[in-house]
């Protein structure tokens, strides 16, 4: 078999791993912070239905996804029409959970709060969470180790799963931290702020992401020897209002986010919904597009935000993201009330 078959055979496999259905234990913990024993179901990262409802035609969204691998084709990363009702869903809490935690967010009207923001990134989190332990067990499954070794591609492999290791331990130290919270402990300060925005933007996602400039281009992260501190981004609906908006709990000392949030209140309203189309390209895989506005959007801008979205390296800054509140203005929504949660609410 060529080195090329193998390749192919081994994202085929990896990308099968991850479709295959599987029994996932709940992530929730209860007051003693014990975690929970039951079978998780499947759980929405955005609103049920209101966030991708708005965005829906004929139930359909875009998601971008990298094409299935064959060997005449090659790799093509598009945009791909997906189900709304099966779109961001992951195998996160049991049924009970899923229900009672995320009650208040699911409130169709009332005032948006902190603890509201607190509920997105903790959902937000898990899932990342989630996906980061998925991707061990893949790539510790047998078959595809058999494969890794036969390309002779070991160390790739260890490389990438230490790298993997660090980022589910950032996001264990979030989750705890959000569950301290949640059992009383106020002691970590939490960052929130969100957009009310004029209407739906014409996508939606949720996503974990490290602020590595703030929004005038100033590099935020800490010295290498330090870890990085990581956030959540939220675009959807929240009590019945459009929002994009941004979760964080600063578990670090040497990175300074709060700086990220501060520079929020130098932005152009006018241009918040082109920075989170940004943000979409830049850091999510779980952002959905409305088809009939990507559809009509500039052939040679589509092409573009393909390849940022295929470039974007975890966890290596680039210049694309110091610049992220003054790129492709495309997206004519603007904010029209700003929101920012003090630290210690
Ligand atoms: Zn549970």
């Amino acid at each position: 078999m060529s080195l090329e078959t193998k390749n192919i055979e081994l994202s085929n496999a990896i990308k099968k791993a991850f479709k295959s259905k599987r029994k996932h234990p709940c992530l929730a913990t209860d007051e003693a912070r014990i975690r929970c024993s039951k079978t998780a179901i499947g759980s929405h990262t955005i609103q049920k239905g209101a966030g991708l409802k708005a965005i829906a035609e004929n139930g359909h969204v875009y998601q971008v996804q990298a094409g299935s691998i064959s060997k005449n084709n090659g790799s093509r990363t598009d945009f791909h029409k997906v189900g709304h009702n099966l779109a961001s869903v992951f195998s996160g809490f049991c049924a009970e959970h899923d229900n009672g935690i995320f009650q208040e967010l699911e409130r169709e009207t009332g005032d948006i709060g902190s603890f509201d923001m607190r509920l997105l990134g903790y959902r937000t989190i898990c899932m990342e969470l989630f996906k980061k332990e998925r991707t061990i067990q893949i790539f510790n499954e047998p078959r595809v180790r058999k494969l890794i070794e036969e390309l002779g591609a070991q160390r790739q492999r260890n490389g990438f799963i230490s790298g993997t290791r660090l980022a589910i331990a950032d996001l264990n130290r979030q989750k705890n931290a959000y569950e301290a919270y949640f059992s009383g402990d106020r002691s970590v300060p939490f960052y929130a702020s969100y957009f009310e925005m004029d209407r739906d933007l014409p996508f939606s996602f949720a996503s974990g992401f490290a602020p590595e400039y703030d929004f005038v281009g100033n590099f935020l992260l800490p010295p290498p020897d330090q870890p990085w501190g990581s956030g959540t981004v939220y675009v959807g609906r929240v009590k019945g209002r459009p929002i994009a908006s941004f979760q964080l709990l600063d578990t670090t000392k040497h990175h300074n986010v709060a700086q990220f949030f501060h520079s929020q209140h130098s932005l152009d309203m006018r241009r918040v919904g082109g920075l989170f189309f940004q943000f979409a390209i830049e850091y999510s895989e779980n952002a959905f597009f409305k088809m009939s506005w990507i559809d009509n959007m500039l052939p040679e801008l589509k092409a573009d935000f393909l390849t940022r979205f295929r470039n974007g390296t975890p966890g290596v800054p680039n210049r694309n993201k110091a610049s992220i509140s003054s790129q492709a203005d495309i997206v004519r929504v603007a904010a029209k009330e700003f929101h920012q949660f003090p630290p210690r609410d």
